[in-house]
């Protein structure tokens, strides 16, 4: 039921249905994290005396000398990473013991994400939770966004994220919802595998960067002209066709493992801000088996190119394809593309690009390591735990892009290797 007093946001239907799961989840959120805390809780929490739970709060929450607003301190971790305001049922015990008007900010609302479209909210969910990446992969549902009540009256400010003014008409943001439709059109479309599709949209961002750097009169239409273009080489065939030739699927898995092992080992190397390295025990077994399956088919086949069909992946793909769709949407509509944080299209789509293809090659290596019992869980506890281990990493992906940058292979040549 919406509330006229209640800010409103639009979300697809696995927004609406996500309810934690609490001690029955198979992970928990704050695990391995930095938790931050608003400044008006961390008041409220330091005003507590006399529990035990107020003297949790004194040790283990500080003031984040770099942080304000709502990273005005921090939750330090126990030994084991874990936040240690959890309890033995891995609840939250400020939630338990004293409500959850005392969370911060941040305990909230994880995992929802609100973002601003021109004047639209619109709310999403990262995928680093286990149930909300459940919900979002496997739902076969459209993305119809609807209204849902946020609870919250409207004189109370919300915490959004991104958000940008649309422009008059010859700019981007005036062009939103036509790019975003094409966008939609080619995650869903399935007259092409998908790393083709993906292809497709890299090189109209080329073309579309291309237009916004040149500024010509007619924007709008040349910009309308262009997406028709896209759309019609896909129908055709005749995009297709070109790309196979191009990018002939024996020459470029080599390339495509070498530097996926170059950028998973980038990752594992990396530390915690305070230098504790952390590896989620989920990622880490996804990570073994990725290995074991690779392994089991290169000694299965002994030759290079039968290593590189993976064909258990690409038909669990081809009955499922909903998965990696739902993947890709809510990467890109979360974001907010194409007026995500960076200007370029091409940037922006190589984000989503580089880590598209880390979890197809991925999810090819379990496949190949699980046999008949790979499943859809899998394909879940793959995509939550990467999502906690490398997309709520800020550096990671700077770093990367730099190590291809650094080698030469930073252009959509590279990205369609890797997504092949
Ligand atoms: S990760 Fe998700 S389901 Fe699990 S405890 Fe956190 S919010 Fe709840």
């Amino acid at each position: 039921m919406l509330s006229k007093n209640h800010h409103i946001a639009q979300a697809p239907e696995y927004v609406h249905q996500f309810k934690c799961i609490g001690s029955s989840c198979p992970d928990t959120c704050c695990n391995g994290w930095s938790v931050d805390i608003d400044k008006n809780t961390f008041k409220k929490m330091r005003d507590l005396k006399g529990t035990e739970l107020a003297s949790r709060v004194k040790k283990y929450f500080k003031i984040n000398p770099e942080g304000s607003g709502n990273s005005y301190a921090r939750v330090t971790m126990d030994s084991d990473l874990k936040c240690p305001m959890q309890n033995e049922e891995k609840l939250c015990s400020i939630q338990v013991e004293i409500g959850a008007e005392y969370l911060s900010h941040t305990c909230k609302t994880y995992p929802r994400k609100i973002v601003k479209n021109s004047f639209v909210k619109e709310m999403y969910t990262t995928l680093s939770c286990p149930e909300a990446a459940r919900l979002c992969l496997l739902s076969e549902d459209g993305w119809s966004l609807k209204p849902l009540d946020l609870g919250v009256p409207i004189g109370k400010p919300l915490l959004v994220q991104g958000g940008y003014k649309e422009e008059a008409e010859g700019t981007i943001s005036f062009n939103f919802e036509m790019i975003r439709a094409f966008v939609y059109e080619l995650c869903r479309g399935r007259n092409m595998p998908s790393w083709k599709r993906m292809l497709l949209l890299g090189l109209t961002c080329q073309k579309i960067d291309a237009m916004v750097e040149s500024k010509p009169e007619n924007f709008d239409a040349y910009l309308e002209q262009c997406i028709l273009e896209s759309r019609l080489s896909s129908i055709n065939g005749t995009f297709s066709e070109q790309v196979e030739n191009i990018l002939p699927i024996a020459k470029v898995k080599h390339l495509q493992a070498s530097l996926i092992k170059l950028m998973t080992e980038e990752r594992l190397r990396m530390t915690r801000a305070d230098q504790r390295p952390f590896f989620n025990e989920t990622f880490i077994r996804c990570i073994k088996q990725t290995v074991d399956g690779y392994n089991k088919s290169l000694e299965a086949s002994n030759q290079i190119d039968e290593l590189t069909r993976y064909s258990r992946f690409e038909q669990f793909d081809k009955s499922k394809p909903h998965i990696l769709e739902n993947y890709l949407i809510n990467g890109f509509f979360s974001s907010l593309f194409p007026m995500g944080k960076k200007t370029s299209l091409v940037d922006q789509w190589s984000d989503q690009m580089i880590r598209y293809a880390l979890i197809r090659f991925y999810l090819k290596g379990m496949s190949e390591s699980l046999g008949s019992d790979f499943s859809e869980k899998d394909c879940v506890d793959l995509i939550y735990s990467f999502a906690k281990v490398i997309e709520h990493n800020s550096t990671f992906l700077p770093r990367i892009k730099e190590m291809l940058k650094g080698a030469d292979m930073d252009g959509i040549a590279t990205i369609a290797i890797l997504i092949r």
